[in-house]
């Protein structure tokens, strides 16, 4: 069952390992809360999806995990990059993406973020209102130079996730209504420092069935075809991202091809270049975060466990009411318990798991969060005054850390 979730997840001899590095020894040497990711796992799933996609541009979606040597680890399989704001493109860059590989959405780009991505000479920008056009153009004015835009659609499909993060409805903030879109091309158009070069859109994420993705693609490619028609040169498609990871146990984790299958047959006659931009696919099941039994409480109806890993480390029970399965580092007996998970935070919404049937665990036990590569550390905080957690790359038994824990100085370091 764990190999659905990563394949160089196992247990050897009852200790939980990580392309073969024990994670209990991870968890004494590093301490906890403690994230730990799996190299082989993340290139494997950047190869999944340029094998599917042999054509396209596949652009990591940096936001899922920010992390330098994640982005080099994607980039070294030939990603480019999928960037929200100036400082994913700093770290994109830094970690040595190429700028003809990287795009730029994001509903509220500043003069500032726009001035640096332009002087970077991105592929292109994915533009979300009529009003950015604009402020684009006066960019490449004042560079002197022509900025390569797509305009984001939103084609109003449900892609069936949690509300939060459904981004292709017509009530979202995200996009430019397709319907009012070949408006929009014409308006820009007629702005002489841009250059119109693709079509981008995004429905949401966590998507686990393929059928919104169908719906949507039609619809963009019903617009490629229009745009087409009236003179426009549309050189790239972008899809963006979204396929969904397996969470819970009776949970699927689709694979690219899976999604290639879906729409690779209404993209047929298209002569643009495909994007994608997948984040959580590519690293969510590559991560792990590890954490310490700390107390055990029994109020009779209800019973804790409180660990060391709390909101401020990963948020997305709190937030998303997500689900996140939790095994044992080191495996007693078959004794389960009902319980739930909390950490030391002063906040009801402080859970990893509610009424979760856990094995029984003791003061001191380490146990293993799975799935928590993608929106896990990347929206941690020092909420509490907790300096944020050390994150451990391994690969073929090797390990690297490669953010150190953070230090009680590191929460003033500002001041
Ligand atoms: C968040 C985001 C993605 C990545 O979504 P995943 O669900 O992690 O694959 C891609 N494109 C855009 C524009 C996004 O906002």
């Amino acid at each position: 069952m764990l190999k659905e979730y990563n394949p160089y997840l196992e247990y050897k001899d009852g200790e939980l390992h990580l392309e073969g590095v024990s994670l209990k020894n991870l968890a004494k040497e590093y301490g906890t809360p403690l994230y730990v990711y799996s190299a082989s796992y993340i290139r494997d799933r950047v190869r999944a999806y340029r094998r599917a996609f042999p054509e396209a541009l596949i652009c990591y979606a940096v936001k899922a995990n920010f992390n330098p040597s994640i982005i080099t680890l994607a980039k070294e399989e030939g990603a480019g990059a999928d960037v929200v704001s100036g400082g994913e493109l700093y770290l994109a860059l830094k970690a040595g993406v190429d700028p003809s590989k990287i795009v730029y959405a994001g509903v509220g780009k500043t003069v500032q973020e726009i001035e640096f991505a332009v002087k970077q000479d991105i592929l292109m920008f994915n533009v979300e209102s009529s009003m950015e056009l604009d402020v684009l153009n006066d960019v490449g004015q004042s560079l002197g130079k022509k900025v390569r835009i797509a305009i984001r659609v939103n084609p109003d499909v449900d892609p069936k996730t949690h509300p939060y993060i459904s981004t292709g409805m017509k009530k979202s903030k995200f996009g430019i209504d397709i319907k009012q879109a070949k408006k929009e091309y014409e308006y820009a158009r007629k702005l002489k420092n841009l250059e119109i070069v693709g079509i981008h859109c995004h429905i949401g994420s966590q998507i686990l069935d393929v059928s919104p993705y169908i719906e949507a693609v039609e619809k963009v490619v019903e617009l490629y075809w229009d745009l087409s028609k009236s003179g426009f040169d549309i050189k790239y498609l972008d899809l963006g991202g979204g396929l969904g990871i397996k969470y819970q146990p009776d949970q699927a984790n689709p694979e690219p091809e899976d999604l290639a299958h879906a729409i690779m047959p209404s993209l047929k006659d298209v002569k643009a270049q495909i994007i994608l931009e997948p984040g959580r696919s590519i690293v969510g099941n590559g991560g792990i975060l590890i954490t310490q039994v700390q107390f055990l409480k029994d109020k009779g109806h209800k019973h804790f466990v409180i660990v060391d890993a709390g909101m401020n480390d990963l948020i997305r029970p709190a937030i998303y009411s997500a689900y996140h399965h939790i095994v044992p580092v080191v495996e007693r007996n078959s004794k389960y318990i009902k319980t739930d998970v909390v950490g030391p935070i002063c906040e009801t919404g402080d859970f990893l798991a509610l009424d979760r049937e856990i094995p029984y665990v003791e003061r001191g036990d380490y146990l293993a969060v799975l799935s928590a590569g993608a929106y896990g550390f990347a929206m941690s905080s020092q909420y509490n005054a907790r300096p944020r957690a050390c994150e451990v790359l391994v690969e073929k038994g090797s390990v690297k850390v490669i953010r150190k824990r953070e230090t009680y100085e590191d929460i003033i370091y500002s001041y």
